[in-house]
């Protein structure tokens, strides 16, 4: 596993999005929900260093909001436990 796929995974995981297997050559990768694997979307390995970290950083509250992630609201549950002081202003905020 190429090391910025690694760290794909490892960004994804504490917010409870699931990094599928390669679809399309090979360069993109489906997310599904961890809790349901309901799609969520696609990501590209064409990113440097530290970038996909600091992305779902700033998509933090719109996780906890509920506003992307799965419909299940797994996403907005996590973030909620990942730290219930910002999700609980990113609701109140963007809700
Ligand atoms: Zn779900």
């Amino acid at each position: 596993m190429s090391t910025i796929l690694e760290e794909i995974h490892q960004a994804y995981e504490p917010i409870g999005v699931r990094v599928g297997a390669p679809i399309a050559f090979g360069t993109y990768y489906r997310l599904t929900c961890e809790k349901c694997g309901k799609i969520l979307g696609n990501v590209g390995d064409k990113l440097l260093p530290g970038m996909i970290k600091s992305l779902i950083d700033q998509e933090f509250d719109l996780y906890a909001a509920g506003l992307v992630g799965c419909s299940c609201g797994h996403q907005a549950e996590r973030a909620k436990a990942l730290d219930a002081k910002r999700a609980e202003a990113a609701k109140k905020r963007l809700a």
